[in-house]
């Protein structure tokens, strides 16, 4: 099962992808994730990437491309993967698609999580996340039981500086202007799955597991 997260910025696409992680044991490339590693790690892909990434812009396809076609060959990928942030244009979809074709595989869904601009401004400014693993927390929705710590190893909560309001506008006009025709991509192939990031995450969850188990069920059939 190889599933693509789709979404605006705020959506919930990290949260929902990795309890997919646990639900269905895929192996999960979040590109954002994999850009700031690099970029900490001081990679000379990393330093490119962030000079796009600090003003909005979505990184260059051939970069990118090059980045996760290195990662599609771990072994840990064998099972299936959920990707999340990739692809963000029809070219790099295209470039998926040969990547699996390859393998003699292909992408089992597309699944959008849609959430109004209005909401993803509240969100976005609102997220912290903590400094050791990315994991994500929301001053009003999801804060932690203590102020500034996270839950989970402990480690400072921050907020990412794409997440800053201006950031985020210009995430959103990159999203509507070149993401957002990856949905009728997928759609025309018959694998986009919709789902209602307004409601809650459990509820999300919930929803898009009961999806992938039919069609699970309908690919044994
Ligand atoms: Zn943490």
């Amino acid at each position: 099962m190889n599933l693509v997260l789709l979404g605006p910025p705020g959506a919930g696409k990290g949260t929902q992808g990795r309890r997919l992680v646990d639900d269905f044991r895929l192996d999960y490339i979040a590109t954002g994730d994999m850009l700031r590693e690099a970029r900490a790690n001081g990679s000379e892909l990393g330093h490119k990437a962030k000079e796009y990434m600090d003003r909005g812009d979505l990184v260059p396809d051939d970069l990118i491309v090059a980045m996760i076609g290195e990662r599609m060959a771990d072994e840990s990928t064998l099972d299936g993967v959920i990707l999340d942030g990739f692809p963000r244009t029809a070219g790099q979809a295209d470039a998926l698609g040969k990547m699996l074709d390859e393998r003699g595989e292909r992408i089992t869904a597309a699944l959008l999580i849609e959430v109004p601009d209005e909401g993803v401004v509240e969100r976005l400014s609102g997220r912290r996340i903590c400094k050791k693993n990315s994991h994500d927390y929301h001053l009003v929705y999801d804060p932690p039981k203590h102020e500034g710590v996270c839950d989970q190893d402990g480690s400072r909560l921050i907020r990412r500086d794409d997440d800053e309001p201006e950031t985020v506008r210009k995430r959103l006009s990159v999203y509507h202007e070149q993401t957002a025709p990856l949905v009728d991509y997928y759609d025309e192939r018959g694998i986009l799955r919709r789902f209602d990031g307004t409601r809650d995450k459990t509820e999300v969850h919930d929803h898009i597991r009961a999806t992938l188990a039919t069609l699970r069920l309908e690919e044994r059939l």
